[in-house]
This record gives structure tokens, sequence and C-alpha cells, in this order.
């Protein structure tokens, strides 16, 4: 919830900065591997955003795939949990290199 009340407050910093008068869509990045539930967030994005100048807006939530790269045979590959093996040469050498975002990617706003 706290994590929603954030992006929200960022946003409608963002929007007010620009004159904004009311926040459209906010487009969010959102690793698959950042322990973020994608539902609930959307609940609690719009919950949080009840009486401020993205209370009408659309929230996007754009989930990007977890990634990996393995430090003994260097291969890169998508990863779904924070802890594999390498599908390559089977060692659990994997560092995470992708999918544990979580970004304000986007505003659109109305003047
Ligand atoms: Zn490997």
């Amino acid at each position: 919830m706290s994590l929603a009340m954030n992006i929200v407050e960022m946003a409608v910093a963002a929007a007010s900065r620009e004159g904004a008068v009311k926040i459209n869509e906010v487009e969010l990045v959102v690793g698959e591997l950042s322990g973020v539930l994608i539902d609930s967030l959307e609940f609690c994005l719009e919950a949080a955003a009840r009486d401020t100048t993205a209370g009408t807006a659309v929230f996007k939530i754009i989930p990007v795939k977890g990634r990996g790269n393995c430090r003994n045979c260097d291969a890169s590959f998508e990863l779904d949990s924070l802890v594999s093996c390498c599908p390559h040469c089977g060692e659990y050498t994997v560092e995470v290199i992708g999918g544990k975002e979580l970004n304000l990617q986007a505003i659109t706003i109305d003047e």
C-alpha cells in the first residue's frame, strides 16, 4: 500500500511540475521478479489516487520478464524465479540482471 502511495505521489508531483490539472494515464513498468502482485498493485493505486489529480487516471502496468546472466558460462536467459540454476551449464551462478524494477515510465496529463 505504501508502495502504491509513493507511486501516486511521484506521478502527482511530476504532473504538478507540468502544471497539470488532471492525470489521464500513468504508465508503470513492473518486473515479474519484483515481488509485486500486479492485480493488488492496481487496486492499491486506484485507492491511493482517490482525491488527487490522479483520481480518474488509468494505471497501465507493463510487466517485464526476469532476466538472468550466468557468471560461469556467460549465458543470458529468461528467469521466472530469483533462485534458479543456469539452463545451459546447470550451475547456481546466476545473477539477476532484470525483472526487479518498478518504475514510473510515463504520465499523460490534461493541462
Ligand atoms: Zn551457465
